[in-house]
C-alpha cells in the first residue's frame, strides 16, 4: 500500500514469533506468526528462542510482502521488551535492533501486557476500558490511572494459561492445554469441588491444580475435571474483574491474551459486565493471542509520544511490570 507509513512490530515474549505491520490509523496491513510447539511437556525457553531465530527472517519477509510494504515505508521498529522468557525476548530484540540499524529507523520499546490492552482499546473504540488479561504467563486486571497502567489484581502464583497447560499435560495431553480442556469440558456433567482462591482482586491457581490431579487419581473423568476447572477458574477471574469495575467505577472491559479465546470465559465475563449495564469487547483471535500487530500499534502510540530507545540501551526486561512503564500517550 504505497503512501502508508507503518510501524513494524516484533513479538517474541514466549512461544510465538510474530511480525506485524500497522498504520497510524491502526490498520493491520501485514501479520506473520509462527508458534513453537513442544512435542512433549511445556515451553523450553532455549528451544523456543532457537525456533524464533530460525523463523524471523522469513516472517519479516512474509509480513512485508503480504502488506505490499517496502522498508522505506517503515517509520519505526517496535519490539516487545518484556515481560517474557529471556532467551525468547533476546531473539526478537536482536532482530528489531538489526532492522532499526539496517533501515536507519528509531527503535521503540513496548511492554507486552500493555500492547494487549492497547490493541483491544483501539479495536473496541472504548476510551478507558479495564482489561482482563488472561494469557499463558500473565493474569492481570489492569486499568489506566495517572500516567501509567495500574495492576489492580493479578495471579499470586502461575498464569491461568500455564496452569491449564500444565494440568492438561499432567492428564496425558499435549501443549497447548487450554483449547483441549475447553473441548473436553463440553462433555462434563458434574461440578467437582475445587479450591476457589480469591484474595481481594488477586487469584491463585496452584491449589486447583493439586486438587484436580488428586481427583483424577481417585478416578474422576477428564471431562468432569475440565468442566469443573473451567467453572472454578473462570468464576474467579470474573469475580476479580467485577470487583475492579466496581472500585474503579468503570463499565467497559476488554479481554486480552490467549485464554480470552475461551468461549466460557467470554460468556461469563460478558454476562457479568452486561448485568452491570456495561459492555465487553474481545479482539479477533489473531489479535488476542501473542502477535506483532499489537506491538506495532503500541509502538505507534509510544513513538508519537516521543518514546524511543538507543540500540545500546535497548536491553530486554524479562520481569518488566505493567505498572512500572510510563504511558505518556495516555496523558492528556
Ligand atoms: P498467550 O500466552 O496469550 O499467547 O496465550 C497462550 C495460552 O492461551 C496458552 O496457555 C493456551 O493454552 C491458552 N489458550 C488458547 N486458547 C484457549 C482456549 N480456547 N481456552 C483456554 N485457553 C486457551
Ligand atoms: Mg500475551
Amino acid at each position: 500500500m504505497v503512501g502508508s507509513m507503518v510501524v513494524l512490530g516484533i513479538e517474541s515474549t514466549a512461544h510465538t514469533a510474530s511480525v506485524g505491520l500497522v498504520t497510524e490509523k491502526a490498520e493491520v496491513l501485514g501479520l506473520a506468526s509462527d508458534m513453537y510447539r513442544p512435542i512433549k511437556g511445556g515451553i523450553h525457553p532455549r528451544e523456543a528462542a532457537n525456533h524464533h531465530v530460525e523463523c524471523f527472517p522469513g516472517l519479516v519477509e512474509r509480513a512485508l510482502e503480504s502488506a505490499g510494504v517496502r522498508p522505506a515505508d517503515v517509520e519505526a521498529v517496535a519490539f516487545a521488551q518484556g515481560p517474557g522468557l529471556g532467551p525468547c525476548l533476546r531473539a526478537g530484540a536482536t532482530v528489531a535492533r538489526m532492522l532499526a540499524l539496517a533501515w536507519d529507523r528509531p527503535l521503540v520499546p513496548v511492554n507486552h501486557c500493555i500492547a494487549h490492552l492497547e490493541i483491544g482499546r483501539v479495536g473496541s473504540g472504548m476510551d478507558d476500558p479495564l482489561m482482563l488479561y488472561a494469557s499463558g504467563g500473565n493474569t492481570q486486571v489492569v486499568a489506566y490511572g495517572r500516567g501509567r497502567y495500574r495492576v489492580l489484581g493479578e495471579t499470586l502464583d502461575i498464569g491461568i494459561g500455564n496452569f491449564l497447560d500444565k494440568l492438561w499435560i499432567e492428564l496425558g495431553g499435549t501443549f497447548p492445554g487450554g483449547p483441549a480442556l475447553e473441548a473436553e469440558a463440553k462433555s462434563g456433567t458434574t461440578l467437582l469441588p475445587l479450591p476457589y482462591t480469591v484474595h481481594g482482586m488477586d487469584v491463585a491457581f496452584s491449589g486447583i491444580l493439586t486438587a484436580a490431579l488428586a481427583l483424577s487419581a481417585r478416578g474422576a473423568s477428564r471431562a468432569d475435571i475440565a468442566y469443573s476447572v473451567e467453572a472454578t477458574a473462570y468464576s474467579m477471574l470474573t469475580e476479580i474483574t467485577e470487583r475492579a469495575l466496581a472500585h474503579r467505577r468503570r463499565d467497559t472491559v476488554v479481554l486480552g491474551g490467549g485464554v480470552a479465546c475461551n468461549e466460557r470465559l467470554r460468556t461469563m465475563v460478558r454476562t457479568m459486565v452486561e448485568e452491570r449495564g456495561g459492555t465487553m469487547y474481545v479482539p479477533p483471535r489473531s489479535l488476542c493471542v501473542d502477535n506483532g500487530a499489537m506491538i506495532a500499534w503500541n509502538g505507534w502510540l509510544a513513538f508519537r509520544a516521543g518514546v524511543t530507545v538507543a540500540v545500546e540501551a535497548s536491553g530486554i526486561d524479562p520481569r518488566q511490570r505493567t505498572d512500572l512503564v510510563a504511558a505518556p500517550w495516555r496523558v492528556v
